[in-house]
């Protein structure tokens, strides 16, 4: 039988910036939802990618003294190098400069305008250039754009419209039939709101710019950066090519995840630009919420804090990953410290994982000579309950992508676990040679809470948990498998500690 697909994306992000914490959240997130997916034994495809045709790279470029082409090559190796900081598995990397993205842009143009949803008019109105969006009067505050707090600048050209005012049914027909095309809830509601206020038809091209993808009816004009931007989820996959066996394996997407604050181009624009090309709409869309940094006095010592590759030297690619997922629930804000992470890191990880692996390791190897054989795992096991209970949890939340209250869940057996150690004390089983069968007993609970374990935090922490795995004998193991029911250790060795507690101060620890 043929496997079932995953198709997931992330934003793909200006260049004119390096990537910071914030942008990095969002790919560890995507990132362990396809983790999470391939170990379910999905046919998974994660894609990423750069948006490069926005005015202020080429402002940026020219600055520099670069051609764009050259100053956008530059900008994705320091991408893509952040992402593998942080052990990010996407399989595609999109440049919407490529050749394969202003083919599938052209293609979709062409079929929405051969449909009759695009129309020549006169634009008149404001256009924020930070924004790269035009903005109406209503949303200025005091007259200035109030994310850039600049003044907008007045424009007056002909443009190319999309008929976006036509599909405020359909949309509204299409979110209440699909209740998880938007999510989280809340934002469905905002979305629906949005819709029912009326949609007015947007400009979907720029005259006489020479950085983007000319029209394929008008090359005097570039298409818009949002309009062309969007396409990439359907042109990394051959949408509109000449082999479009991916796009026919994995379209419609399974999930976009974005940050809150572009849900209108994809709850909105996005699907009615696909309804009127005549492609299926993704099944839906995640709007996880933002990090903030605690208060004024951290900015000026841990600014650091803000750049992933450091935030991964420190606490390893894995231990961010984690503490990101955990501190902050991924569909709301959240805000961090560098004393909350730290905290964190040495409760959860250096204390609880940690302590929990190297002493049940350690007493495999020295009471059962490396080696442990026990099982199956069933009702009869003291364990049992609290391991089925934490699994289902977490099995409930990652499906809906919230990973905080996933580890949340699924933490209440290693915390269980620890206390099954304490309460069972087989050190002292280990003296009384009477004791033989209770303590290869409860060393077998252990081991496979354990090795259970290693899979279930796979996604959220790949490399230290194999390693684990490893050490347990149990690499390799898929979700399908969960519990690790037949304990079968073979030949372990007492192990490093696999996440060292942190001693410095954040002070310390963040200064440049
Ligand atoms: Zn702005």
């Amino acid at each position: 039988m043929e496997s079932k697909k995953f198709f997931i994306t992330t934003a793909i992000d200006y260049v004119n910036q390096k990537p910071h914490l914030g942008t990095a959240y969002e790919k560890i997130g995507a990132d362990c939802m396809a983790r999470y997916m391939r170990l379910r034994g999905y046919d998974t495809f994660f894609l990423m990618g750069n948006d490069e045709h926005s005015t202020n790279v080429e402002i940026e470029a020219q600055r520099q003294g670069l051609a764009p082409l050259d100053y956008c090559s530059q900008m994705s190796t320091v991408f893509q190098e952040t992402w593998r900081s942080l052990d990010i598995s996407y399989d595609d990397f999109i440049h919407t400069t490529e050749e394969r993205h202003r083919t599938a842009v052209r293609r979709l143009f062409e079929a929405i305008h051969a449909n009759g949803y695009i129309y020549k008019g006169r634009y008149e109105g404001l256009y924020c250039d930070s924004c790269e969006e035009f903005v109406s009067e209503k949303d200025l505050v005091d007259g200035l754009c109030p994310r850039h707090k600049q003044e907008p600048k007045r424009i007056e050209e002909e443009n190319y419209f999309f008929k976006l005012s036509e599909f405020e049914g359909p949309l509204l027909a299409h979110i209440e039939k699909n209740v998880d095309f938007v999510r989280p809830a809340s934002r469905a509601n905002e979305i629906v709101n949005v819709i029912k206020g009326g949609l007015e038809d947007v400009s979907i091209s720029r005259f006489g710019k020479s950085w983007g993808i000319p029209l394929p009816i008008d090359d005097g004009h570039v298409v818009y950066v949002w309009f062309d931007a969007l396409i990439n989820y359907i042109s990394a996959i051959g949408y509109g090519s000449d082999s479009p066996d991916r796009f026919d394996r994995y379209w419609p997407a399974d999930v976009h995840v974005i940050g809150k604050d572009i849900t209108r181009f994809h709850c909105i624009i996005w699907p009615a630009m696909l309804m009127a090309g005549g492609v299926p709409l993704p099944q839906s869309v995640f709007a996880h919420g933002f990090l903030s940094l605690g208060g004024e006095k951290m900015s000026k010592t841990l600014g650091n804090i803000l750049d992933p590759r450091k935030m991964a030297a420190i606490f390893g690619p894995d231990g961010i990953r984690y503490l990101l997922l955990r501190e902050v629930p991924f569909d709301r804000d959240g805000d961090i410290s560098g004393e909350i992470l730290i905290g964190r890191y040495n409760a959860d990880l250096a204390n609880e994982l940690g302590n929990l692996f190297s002493r049940t390791a350690t007493m495999i190897t020295r009471y059962c000579g490396g080696e442990l054989k026990a099982g199956p795992f069933g009702p009869g096991w003291e364990l049992h309950d609290v391991l089925a209970g934490s699994l289902e949890g977490y099995h409930r939340h990652m499906n809906r992508l919230e990973f905080s209250r996933a580890l949340g869940a699924y933490w209440v057996v290693i915390q269980r676990a620890n206390r099954f150690i304490e309460e069972k004390r087989p050190f002292d089983l280990a003296k009384d040679p009477s004791k033989r069968n209770e303590l290869v007993a409860v060393l077998g609970e252990l081991y496979a809470v354990l090795a259970t374990t290693g899979v279930v935090l796979s996604p959220f922490m790949p490399g230290k948990m194999a390693e684990m795995l490893r050490h347990l004998g149990a690499d390799g193991v898929g979700m399908d498998r969960l519990p690790v029911c037949e304990a079968a250790v073979r030949r372990l060795q007492a192990p490093k500690p696999l996440f060292p507690r942190i001693q410095d101060s954040a002070e310390e620890l963040f200064k440049d």
